[in-house]
C-alpha cells in the first residue's frame, strides 16, 4: 500500500491472536479467524477466560477496521488511481458483508455464554447494552431491504451529483456554484442562486420518487423487527439508550424559543448592514460589509505551524500529539488534484493513531476544518490506552463535542493567523454558523418525526408538513417568487435520504460544545482537564457520563439552552465592529 502518506507505524501492542500476515481481501483467510473464536467461545471456563476472548475479538474487529481505514484512505488520496478503487470497493462489497453476519454470531455466542453474568457489571455495561441490540435487531430478511436502500441512496447521490448548470458559458457542478453565493455583486449571487434552485426543482419529481421508496423500505424493516413505525425502531437501531423521541422533541421547543429570536436578531442587523429592504436567499453567504474573504495562510505549511501555535497555547499535551502527528505523516492536508473532496478524520484502529485528510486552499474554513479533524484526532489519541476495541469509539453525539469544542477553543487564539480585527471577523461568522444551524437542525429533526410516525402520508401531506416546519423554524428570509424552491427544500439535504434519524446527534454535541467553551470562560484550565478526561473514557461509558466528565449537562432543554445562547451573544456584542458605509472597503 505505497499509495498511503505515512509509512510503517508503530504498533501499540503486540498482537495475541490474529497472525502477524493475513490476506485482507481473501474471505477464506479471514474466516478462520471468526471459526477460531467460535470454537473457544465454548471453552471459555473463567472470566478471565471470557474476557481474553474479548480482547481478541477485539483484535480481530480492529486488524479489520484499519485494513479498511487504509483502503478508504489509498482510494481518498488518490482518486485517479484505478488499483486504489478497486482494492476499496472490494473489500466493502466482498468482505464487509461476509464480516457482518459473522461479527453478529459472536455477539450470540457472547449473550448466551454462561460467564457473561460473572463479568464486572461496571465495565462491560455499555459492551453488554450494545452488542444486546445488534443481536436482538438482527433480520436476516432485513439484510436485502438494506441492500435496496443503499441502492436507492447510490441513486440519490448520483443524481444529485450529476446536476450541472450552464453559468457564464460554462458547465458548473452544483458545488462549484456554492462560492458565488460569497461573492459581492448582488446580482450575479441572484443569478447563481436562480440557476441551482431551478436546476434541482427540474429533478423534484426524482427526489421525491427515491424517498417515496425508502420511506417504504424502511417501514418493513422496522416491522420485520416487530416494531409499530420505522421512528422507534431507528432510535433503538441508532444505540439511543439515553434519550426518547419525546428528549428531541423538547430540544425542538428550546430552538424554537431560544435560538430563533437570536437568528432573527442577527439577520436583521445583515439586512441593515447591507441596506436591503429585504434579505432574499442569495444575501446569506456574503460579507456584509463588502469585504474580500479572509485569507488566513497561503502554503499549507503555514496552516500546520500557526495550528501548532494555537496548541501550544492550549495546552503542552495537544501540542505534542500534534507534532507527534507530523512526525509520522499523518497529516494529508493540502487540496490537490487526484484527491476526493472534503475532510475528514480516520482512525488507523491497530497503532490507535489519527490521520487527518483534507482540502486546504487557503480559507477561513480551512482553519475551522482543522481544529475540528484535529479534535477528533485528540479524542483518538486520549483513547488509545484503552484496550477493548469497542470502548475506544465513543458515541457520535460525544465525538462531535471533542471536535466542535476544539474550534471554540481554538478559535480565542486566531490571532496566530490574523491582525484583531480580522481575528474577530473570523469569530464572528463561525458563531453566526452555530447560531444559523440549530434552527435548520430542528426542522430538518422534526421532519423526521412527523414522516415516520405518518405512514402511508401522501406526497402533499408530506410537502404540507415540510412548510409548516420551514414557518417554524424559518428565518425573516423573503421567499417570494420561489415558494417551490421553499417547499422542497429538503431534497437538498442529504441525511433525510443516506442516514435516517441522523442529524440531531450534531445539535445535541454543539450544545456540549458550547458548554466546554463556556466552562473554559470561567476556569480555563479546569474545563480542559474535564474535556480530556472525558475524551480519554472513549465509549466506555453512556452519553450522560461522558458529558458529564465533560462538564456538561446531558439536557437539550430551554434551561440549558438559554444561557449558552446569552453567551453566544455577549460574545457576539464583543466582537460587533462598528458599522461602515456600504460599499466602501473595509478591511483593516
Ligand atoms: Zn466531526
Amino acid at each position: 500500500m505505497s499509495l498511503l502518506p505515512f509509512g510503517n507505524l508503530p504498533s501499540y501492542a503486540p498482537r495475541h491472536f490474529v497472525p502477524a500476515t493475513v490476506e485482507w481481501g481473501q474471505w477464506e483467510h479471514i474466516a478462520p479467524l471468526f471459526d477460531q473464536l467460535e470454537t473457544r467461545s465454548s471453552a471459555c471456563a473463567t472470566v478471565a477466560d471470557l474476557e481474553q476472548w474479548l480482547l481478541d475479538w477485539g483484535e480481530l474487529s480492529a486488524t479489520v477496521d484499519d485494513e479498511s481505514s487504509r483502503r478508504y484512505i489509498a482510494m481518498t488520496c488518490h482518486t485517479d488511481d484505478a488499483e486504489a478503487e478497486k482494492a476499496y470497493l472490494h473489500f466493502v462489497e466482498q468482505i464487509e458483508p461476509q464480516l457482518k453476519s459473522r461479527q453478529f454470531k459472536l455477539g450470540e455466542l457472547f449473550l448466551a455464554h454462561p460467564m457473561r453474568s460473572q463479568l464486572p457489571k461496571r465495565r462491560y455495561e455499555v459492551f453488554d447494552r450494545d452488542t444486546k441490540v445488534n443481536v436482538e435487531l438482527f433480520r436476516p430478511e432485513n439484510v436485502p431491504l438494506e441492500t435496496e436502500e443503499n441502492r436507492l441512496g447510490q441513486q440519490y447521490q448520483k443524481l444529485s451529483g450529476s446536476l450541472t448548470v450552464q453559468f457564464r458559458g460554462e458547465e458548473k457542478t452544483l458545488a462549484q456554484m456554492g462560492r458565488y453565493l460569497e461573492e459581492t455583486d448582488r446580482a450575479l449571487r441572484q443569478e447563481a442562486w436562480e440557476l441551482v434552485a431551478n436546476r434541482r426543482l427540474q429533478e423534484a419529481e426524482k427526489f421525491e420518487d427515491i424517498f417515496e421508496q425508502m420511506v417504504k423500505l424502511r417501514e418493513q424493516i422496522a416491522a420485520n423487527a416487530g416494531f409499530p413505525n420505522y421512528l422507534e425502531y431507528a432510535f433503538r437501531a441508532r444505540g439511543r439508550f439515553d434519550y426518547t423521541p419525546a428528549d428531541c422533541r423538547v430540544f425542538h421547543d428550546a430552538i424554537e424559543r431560544e435560538i430563533l429570536p437570536v437568528l432573527r436578531q442577527l439577520q436583521a442587523e445583515r439586512r441593515q448592514k447591507m441596506d436591503l429592504p429585504a434579505l432574499r436567499p442569495w444575501d446569506l453567504a456574503a460579507d456584509p460589509q463588502q469585504r474580500p474573504p479572509l485569507r488566513p495562510f497561503a502554503q499549507v505549511e503555514q496552516l500546520i505551524k500557526q495550528t501548532q501555535n494555537i496548541f501550544t497555547r492550549i495546552d503542552t499535551g495537544l501540542a505534542q500529539g500534534f507534532t507527534y502527528m507530523q512526525h509520522f505523516h499523518l497529516l494529508d492536508l493540502a487540496n490537490r488534484k487526484g484527491k476526493a473532496p472534503g475532510g475528514y478524520q480516520s482512525t488507523l484502529a491497530e497503532s490507535r493513531l489519527p490521520f487527518i485528510f483534507m482540502n486546504s486552499v487557503g480559507q477561513q474554513r480551512d482553519v475551522e476544518t482543522l481544529l475540528h479533524e484535529t479534535g477528533h484526532a485528540f479524542h483518538t489519541l486520549a483513547s488509545r490506552r484503552e484496550d477493548l476495541y469497542a470502548y475506544r469509539t465513543a458515541p457520535i453525539e460525544f465525538c462531535e463535542v471533542a471536535s466542535m469544542s476544539m474550534e471554540l477553543l481554538g478559535n480565542e487564539y486566531l490571532e496566530e493567523f490574523y491582525p484583531k480585527a480580522e481575528a474577530n471577523r473570523a469569530r464572528r461568522d463561525h458563531l453566526e454558523g452555530i447560531v444559523k444551524f440549530f434552527p435548520w437542525m430542528a426542522a430538518i429533526d422534526a421532519f423526521q418525526h412527523w414522516i415516520y410516525s405518518h405512514p402511508g402520508h401522501s406526497r402533499a401531506q408530506r410537502t404540507a408538513a415540510w412548510l409548516e416546519l420551514m414557518d417554524r423554524f424559518g428565518d425573516v428570509v423573503d421567499w417570494t417568487g420561489y415558494e417551490q424552491v421553499r417547499a422542497h427544500l429538503w431534497h437538498r439535504q442529504l441525511h433525510l435520504f443516506l442516514h435516517p434519524f441522523y442529524y440531531v446527534e450534531y445539535g445535541i454535541a454543539q450544545l456540549g460544545a458550547l458548554q466546554v467553551w463556556a466552562n473554559a470562560k470561567g476556569n480555563k484550565a479546569a474545563a480542559f482537564r474535564d474535556y480530556q478526561q472525558a475524551l480519554a473514557l472513549g465509549g466506555s461509558r453512556p452519553l450522560p457520563e461522558l458529558f458529564a466528565a465533560a462538564g456538561c449537562p446531558f439536557d437539550f432543554s430551554a434551561s440549558s439552552v438559554k444561557p449558552l445562547m446569552q453567551l453566544v451573544q455577549t460574545e457576539l456584542a464583543k466582537l460587533n465592529e462598528p458599522r461602515r458605509g456600504i460599499g466602501v472597503n473595509t478591511q483593516d
